[in-house]
This record gives C-alpha cells, sequence and structure tokens, in this order.
C-alpha cells in the first residue's frame, strides 16, 4: 500500500525531527486511513486538528506529492464519537435472559445501594444524554449500547447513574446476576485470583454475569495484567449479550496508561459524558435533595447555595447538609442569612479566588505549551486558541477587570479579552472540543 508507505516515511521524518514529547502528543495517536485514494487523518481532538493543520500538514502535503508526483488529496478529521440517538424504551424490546444466580458472590463485588435511583436523579442539560443511556441499557440490557462508557469530572453523578442501573435492572429481574465492583476493587480480584491461584473461579465469577458495573475505571491504568483480564470479560460478556457498563473520569482515548485495544473497545457502544450542571440544575438538585429533609429549604435559599457552589453535585450536598445541621443545631429556620453564616468558612476560601497564574499555568499544561508563548504576542492558532481560553476562564474565575485580565496577558487590551470570551463562548456552542476543554479546565481550575 503506497499509502501507508507513505504515512511510514512521515512517521520516520517526524520522529527524527520532532521533540520525543511533541512526537507523542501529537502525531503519535493520529489514525490514518486511505479511502479511495484519499488520506484521512483523524485526530482525537479539534485541537489536534489545528496543530496538525498548521504545523504538520504542509510537510505531510509536501512529502504526499514527491511520492506519488501528483497533489494527493489529504483529509484531516476529528475522531467522531458515535452518534447517540437515543429511541423511545420499547417494552417489547428483548429482556436480558435470566440466569440463575450462582449462590456465592465474589469478594469485592458489592452490593447495590438501594438509595441510588433513577427517581432521584436530577436531569438537565448536563446530564440527559447520559441518563437517557442509562435507562434504555437498564431496558434493553445487552441490546443497545455496549458497552455503555459514561464519562465525567467527580462528584457529577456516574457511581450514582450506574448504580440506578443496577437497581432498576434488579427489580426487573430479580434472579439475574448484578455486579457493581469498583475498579480498586476488581484489581485486588485479579490480584488475589494471581496469589491463590484461584484464576478459573475468578474467571468464571466474572464471565457470568448478566450485569457487569464497573465503575472509575481509569484506575486500571498502568496495570497490564488486570486489563488483559479485564479485556476477556469484556469481550466474553459483550459477545453473549451481557450489558457492561464502564464509569471513568475522562474520554476513553484520553485515559493514559490503558492498552490501545481496551480503550478502543471502551468507544465501541455508546460513549456520554456528564457534565457540570448549570445554575438552574444545581438549584432543581438542591430542591430535590431538601424535599427529604423536615425542614425544606425555599428556592432563595438555594439559589443562594448553588451560585456559591458551582464545582459539583456532592460538594452541593455538602453545603446543603452543613445548612441543615446548623439550623438544627441553632434551632433556627433557614433563610439565605443563615445560610451565609453556615457557610461562612467555605465563602471565604472562595473568595480567595483561582489566581490568573494558576489558570495560565494549567492552561498551558493542558494544551502543552509554553507560558511565555501565552503571554506572548505570537497570534498562531496554536497558542491564540489556548490564550483565549485562558482569558475566557480569567474572566469566569477571578474578580479581575478585563484592563486587568489583557495586563496579565502580556498587556494586552481589554478589547482583546473581550474578543477572547466571545469567541471562546460561541466555539463552545459549535465545537464540541472547545467545549469539552473548557469544563475540563473549568472544572480543574476550581477544585
Ligand atoms: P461521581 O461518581 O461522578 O463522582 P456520584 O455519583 O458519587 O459522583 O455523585 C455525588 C453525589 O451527588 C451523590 O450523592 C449523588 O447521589 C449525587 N448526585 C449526582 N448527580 C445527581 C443528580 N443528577 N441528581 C441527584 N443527585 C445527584
Ligand atoms: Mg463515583
Amino acid at each position: 500500500m503506497p499509502h501507508q508507505k507513505l504515512w511510514n516515511s512521515c512517521l520516520d521524518y517526524f520522529k527524527t525531527q520532532l521533540p520525543a514529547q511533541q512526537f507523542n502528543s501529537w502525531i503519535k495517536p493520529l489514525i490514518v486511513e486511505v479511502k479511495d485514494q484519499k488520506i484521512v487523518i483523524v485526530t482525537p481532538n479539534g485541537f489536534t486538528l489545528n496543530v496538525i493543520q498548521e504545523r504538520f500538514l504542509p510537510e505531510i502535503s509536501k512529502r504526499a506529492l514527491e511520492f506519488f508526483s501528483t497533489p494527493v488529496h489529504i483529509e484531516l478529521r476529528i475522531e467522531k464519537q458515535r452518534q447517540i440517538a437515543i429511541t423511545p424504551n420499547n417494552p417489547s424490546s428483548i429482556k436480558a435472559e435470566i440466569k440463575t444466580i450462582a449462590k456465592k458472590t465474589y469478594q469485592n463485588s458489592v452490593k447495590l445501594n438501594s438509595s441510588l435511583l433513577f427517581e432521584n436523579f436530577v436531569t438537565g442539560k448536563a446530564n440527559q444524554l447520559a441518563h437517557a443511556a442509562a435507562i434504555q441499557v437498564a431496558d434493553s440490557p445487552g441490546t443497545t449500547y455496549n458497552p455503555l462508557f459514561i464519562y465525567g469530572g467527580v462528584g457529577l453523578g456516574k457511581t450514582h447513574l450506574l448504580q440506578a442501573i443496577g437497581n432498576q435492572f434488579k427489580q426487573e429481574n430479580n434472579q439475574a446476576k448484578i455486579c457493581y465492583v469498583h475498579a480498586t476493587n476488581y484489581i485486588s480480584d485479579v490480584v488475589r485470583a494471581f496469589q491463590t491461584k484461584q484464576f478459573d473461579e475468578f474467571k468464571q465469577f466474572y464471565n457470568s454475569l448478566d450485569l457487569l458495573l464497573i465503575d472509575d475505571i481509569q484506575f486500571i491504568a498502568d496495570k497490564p495484567g488486570t486489563q488483559q483480564e479485564f479485556f476477556y470479560t469484556l469481550n466474553s460478556l459483550i459477545d453473549k449479550n451481557k450489558q457492561v457498563v464502564i464509569t471513568c473520569d475522562t474520554f476513553p482515548k484520553e485515559i493514559n496508561g490503558i492498552e490501545p485495544r481496551l480503550t478502543s473497545r471502551f468507544s465501541c457502544g455508546l460513549t456520554v459524558a456528564i457534565e457540570p450542571p448549570g445554575l438552574e440544575m444545581r438549584v432543581a438538585i438542591l430542591l430535590q435533595k431538601s424535599t427529604q429533609s423536615k425542614n425544606p429549604i425555599g428556592e432563595d435559599v438555594a439559589f443562594f447555595i448553588a451560585k456559591h457552589v458551582r464545582s459539583n453535585i456532592r460538594e452541593l450536598e455538602g453545603a446543603l447538609n452543613r445548612i441543615e445541621a446548623f439550623a438544627r443545631f441553632h434551632k433556627r429556620p433557614i433563610n439565605v442569612e443563615l445560610a451565609k453564616e453556615a457557610l461562612k468558612d467555605l465563602l471565604a476560601a472562595q473568595n480567595k479566588q483561582v489566581s490568573i497564574e494558576n489558570i495560565q499555568k494549567t492552561v498551558a499544561d493542558f494544551y502543552r505549551i509554553k507560558i511565555i508563548d501565552l503571554l506572548s504576542k505570537k497570534r498562531t492558532r496554536i497558542i491564540a486558541r489556548p490564550r483565549q481560553m485562558a482569558m475566557c476562564l480569567a474572566r469566569e474565575l477571578t474578580q479581575l477587570s478585563l484592563p486587568e485580565i489583557g495586563n496579565a496577558f502580556g498587556g494586552r487590551d481589554h478589547s482583546t479579552v473581550l474578543h477572547a470570551c466571545k469567541t471562546i463562548e460561541q466555539l463552545k456552542n459549535t465545537d464540541n472540543s472547545i467545549h469539552s476543554d473548557f469544563n475540563l479546565l473549568n472544572q480543574t481550575l476550581r477544585n
């Protein structure tokens, strides 16, 4: 295949010309396909695509021209996640085959937490796809999206959804063999199986499940033995149309230290994100949580908490619990005044704010560029876009004024900062990778 040869020669060239870190960041993750005399370079995200286009495409085109003595069509494309098509629940859809449970439960498979249900999971824009996919999977396991891969930051409801799937499935298939396991416990199971040479038992347990719910899969990174076992289990269950649901803190291709054959298996079902909830959704969650208490909070208090606690749902719950405990202790009604007092420490810590230096460093690290470039006058897109991102985050996360932000970015004008914020806001609506980069950075910086 001449095209493959060409690509190999490009790889050799970049490998010798680029520092290893850059080669590994930009070139190595590319997937190259040849279709109808076209070379298609698939990049993991929009940002990499821009980098390839600006920095490396000219060299690739040049080589292609030399190689074929005629211009070759090269197409850059972002790796697409599978299209999501949630169909309404179909009661007649095939139910999982029910197996009689083997009496024994495996060492570390934890029982389901019966309080984490779909009923008490509040939905909104940030999680509605993940929620819909989870319901679909619980209703017709093994037949729709297998595996279902749910990813998102901490405290956003991944475990809740995973458990909800288990609980619903259990309700409908009382005899089914369900296992919820945190990845660290799965690792312990593998280790124990090694130590006690009871691999048959281990395999027998995991391979005979009707539903496997595995939480925080990122923990199996850099554990090749566990990965191998998990690869077999995953294939074996999927082949039998047994549902597997996986949660993770990032997108499959972004997990470092996991074999590519495994990450590509992760993405062969459906991958859905859970994002940080917006203000209204945070209010809805607080109101829902509070209806269970004797002394429910009003909307004004919910708004007050939601405005100040933005990072994740676990923190929201923590704040609510603190307010309720404070009110109980002082025998006072819950109102905004009391909420302010109860959350005094939290608000004080928050007022410290994220520093602009921290934002710059985090953004530079994230995009693998130098801080000095971020503050420089360079206007190439691989620098300019992260700079706009950092400015936009500074506007959102600090109390600094536009001129102050501009100043911190190498003495730029306030209108440049404003333009940056507008650009990012617009791109967030049209470009998935910018949208997810923003959320990720935003959450990282807030924590
Ligand atoms: P993660 O596993 O993503 O770190 P969890 O599932 O443990 O997050 O969620 C943290 C807490 O927030 C849990 O107590 C969970 O019940 C609650 N929670 C998360 N998402 C929602 C939601 N959409 N509606 C109601 N409660 C939620
Ligand atoms: Mg969790």
